[in-house]
């Protein structure tokens, strides 16, 4: 069969000296010096201990604590990334990161496939760190972009030529904005069309050629300038956001022999998600309220999705005419349907910090429910001529 199910890959991250911590961490009751997870480099076995007493427990004499009986929990996914402390000897390194999982997803993307990776986690788990790291500690993006045109250039060929453009957006409280334009105020943003070839896609969406890797390089700093530019002003906008930075790589092949010409078509896509606490934060209020619960849309709905999507009930057989994976439901699962579950080849890394049970456990629990999914990539192939 074409389909393969959605790769599920988790990456614990390191303690963070406590001045470091997002807003988002800071606040809570974090017991910095107890490592909750381990993984056994051998079946990939991640294990969650609970703490020895409850967070909500702690600080409170025996007798008033609410003795809520955490439980140890344990998940195997395709990959386990040990990034906790670099003195041992299975600590994964962005370039770890990237020989496992995007490396070969290249691969598929020069064979003709869409492909789509994507960063789940609550604010704080590493997963801008992951996908786009840092200027010393380059994550998935800047790795992905030049390793392809390293392959492009390394391989001159006659009868090859390559097209590369890229796009940048991320989605706001149920807006979208195009991270490669100024920004405006008030801003602008972009609507959704749907077209019967292409799927959903969003309208007037810049897309621009790169010639090589430094041309890419600097759309992605733009963009993402854009994004965090925003978050100082905007009160940590890039935990509310979802960033979908997207490469399209196209391959004219003329062969020469019988001048026939036939292009492949494949879109890269890697996507920074919003932190998954949001999707049931409950403290906020009034204006603070419907922005949230706009948030929130997006990523309940993907929750909905995959839970939908990991159900083979609802994928088989459902009666005809109906819809029965809410994607339309937001503007995230309504452009990401295909990368969700259709022509995609589809990894997802869970992000996660050492000493959050809760937010772990359900981080754990979200990845170990998309592992069901099936995509159905196929290859992007057309005669031209
Ligand atoms: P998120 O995007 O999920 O909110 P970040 O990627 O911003 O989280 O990570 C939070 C902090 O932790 C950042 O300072 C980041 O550099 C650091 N960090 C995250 N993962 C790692 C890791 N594997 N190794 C070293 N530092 C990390
Ligand atoms: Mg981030």
């Amino acid at each position: 069969s074409p389909g393969g199910n959605v790769r599920v890959v988790v990456r614990v991250r390191k303690f963070l000296p406590r001045g470091t911590l997002p807003n988002a961490m800071r606040s809570k009751i974090q017991n910095q010096t107890e490592c909750l997870i381990s993984m056994d480099p051998h079946t990939q076995m991640t294990r969650l201990q609970a703490p020895k007493r409850s967070p909500y427990d702690r600080g409170k004499p025996k007798s008033q604590a609410r003795g809520k009986v955490l439980e140890d929990k344990s998940f195997t996914f395709d990959n386990s990334f040990w990034s906790h402390d670099e003195e041992d000897d299975h600590y994964a390194h962005q370039e770890d990161v990237y020989n496992a999982l995007g490396e070969e997803f290249l691969d598929h993307n020069f064979e003709g496939y869409h492909t789509c990776i994507f960063a789940y986690g609550q604010t704080g788990s590493g997963k801008s760190y992951t996908m786009m790291g840092t200027p010393e500690q380059p994550g998935l993006i800047p790795r992905t972009c030049e390793d392809l045109f390293q392959r492009i250039e390394s391989s001159p060929s006659p009868d090859i030529s390559y097209n590369v453009r890229v796009s940048y957006f991320e989605v706001y409280n149920e807006h979208v904005r195009d991270l490669l334009v100024p920004r405006t105020d008030p801003p602008h943003y972009l609507r959704i069309r749907e077209s019967p070839s292409e799927g959903p896609y969003v309208k007037d969406l810049t897309e621009v050629t790169a010639r090589n890797y430094a041309e890419l390089m600097k759309f992605m700093r733009k963009g993402d300038v854009s994004r965090t530019t925003a978050s100082t002003k905007m009160n940590d906008t890039s935990s509310r956001s979802h960033a979908v930075f997207t490469i399209t790589l196209k391959q004219i092949h003329h062969d020469l022999s019988t001048d026939e010409t036939t292009e492949r078509t494949a879109r890269i896509r890697l996507v920074d998600l919003a932190g998954s606490e949001r999707a049931k934060s409950t403290e906020a209020t009034g204006a603070r309220l419907r922005e949230g619960s706009n948030i929130n849309k997006s990523l309940t709905t993907l929750g909905r999705v995959i839970a939908a999507l990991a159900d083979p009930k609802k994928t088989r057989g459902g009666r005809k005419g109906k819809e029965l994976v809410p994607y339309r439901d937001s503007i995230l699962t309504w452009l990401l349907k295909d990368s969700l579950g259709g022509n995609s080849k589809t990894a997802m890394i869970a992000c996660i910090a050492p000493a959050d049970y809760e937010e772990t456990l359900s981080t754990l629990r979200y990845a170990d429910q998309a592992k069901h999914i099936r995509t159905r990539a196929r290859v992007n192939q057309d005669h031209v001529s």
